[in-house]
């Protein structure tokens, strides 16, 4: 109720004249849902991220960018400006503590603070035995896709709760339900991941502040090609679990404009999974 009255006080709402306030979507216009808020989005220059940005800034958000490499953020925010989207970028390893620092006080450059955080970017250096995986490695998976995605957060927060609501999205993979073989390091990862959420989630509910987890199933981008490239594994795959075909990252970023929304004000701590197939109870 005061994440609504929150919304309604800062004008993201546009009832039509005569209608009452309330949280439905027929109350709402969909065109600029996420109208004058900032989203922060993290190894977003290309694949699911890249898409999340768009939708995010085609809904009406300000979207920072950001990634390792300083020419694909040229490259993205160029195609995303091209298109008239509200956009800026920066280079940030998510995993380097002065680049976190760097996408802070861009943030804050431009926009003075943030509404939603996207944390996105994650890898995988490892094909083979769990436990021959080296200490270097192990460090790498925990370091992207665990940690950095609480110490960035951590960093961000205050510039987050002063504006009385706030939407923090993590992804997860359908790895952390169904492990899959010769990625352990990631598959556990992952399901870490779905622990940070709802530890988060009670965290800062009363702070306003809802967490919740994106978990993509197999998704066309380079990161998965190895997967989606391999006729015997995705026939397999296919098969066993009914998906009728490969999802795109916009299957995701409909999903995280969604967690965004107003519509989604009283969701948090959830996992929500876009694969094609239910891979849970
Ligand atoms: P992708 O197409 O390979 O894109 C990865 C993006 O992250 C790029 O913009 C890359 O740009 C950036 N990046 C990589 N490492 C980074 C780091 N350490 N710090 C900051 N940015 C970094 O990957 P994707 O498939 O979209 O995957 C995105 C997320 O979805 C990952 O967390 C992944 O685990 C998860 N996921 C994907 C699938 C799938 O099927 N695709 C399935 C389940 C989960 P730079 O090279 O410039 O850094």
């Amino acid at each position: 109720m005061f994440q609504a009255v929150a919304w309604v006080r800062r004008g993201l709402f546009h009832f039509r004249a005569g209608l009452s306030v309330r949280m439905n979507s027929t109350a709402i216009d969909r065109k600029g849902v996420l109208a004058n808020r900032v989203a922060v989005i993290t190894g977003s220059t290309e694949g699911i991220g890249f898409a999340i940005a768009r939708r995010l800034a085609q809904d009406g958000a300000h979207v920072v960018i950001s990634s390792r490499k300083q020419q694909n953020v040229d490259r993205a925010v160029a195609a995303l400006q091209g298109e008239g989207l509200s956009v800026t970028g920066t280079v940030c390893h998510v995993g380097k503590a002065e680049d976190r620092e760097r996408l802070v006080a861009t943030v804050l450059e431009h926009y003075g603070g943030l509404d939603f955080l996207v944390c996105n970017a994650g890898v995988n250096p490892l094909v083979g035995s769990t436990l021959k995986a080296s200490e270097e490695v192990w460090d790498k998976i925990l370091s992207v896709n665990v940690k950095s995605p609480a110490l960035l957060l951590s960093q961000l927060l205050p510039h987050m709760e002063n504006r009385g609501m706030g939407s923090v999205i993590l992804v997860s993979s359908v790895a952390a339900y169904i492990p899959q073989v010769k990625l352990g390091p990631y598959n556990i990862s992952k399901t870490a991941i779905l622990g940070l959420t709802r530890t988060l989630s009670l965290e800062l509910a009363p702070k306003g502040i809802r967490v919740n987890c994106l978990v993509p199933g197999i998704i066309k981008t380079n990161f998965s090609k190895v997967i989606h490239q391999d006729e015997l594994y995705w026939n397999n795959f296919k098969r066993q679990h009914q998906v009728q075909r490969l999802g795109q990252p916009e299957d995701c970023a409909g999903i995280v404009s969604f967690l965004c929304s107003p519509d989604a004000s009283y969701i948090t701590g959830e996992n929500i999974v876009v694969g094609g197939f239910s891979s849970r109870l």
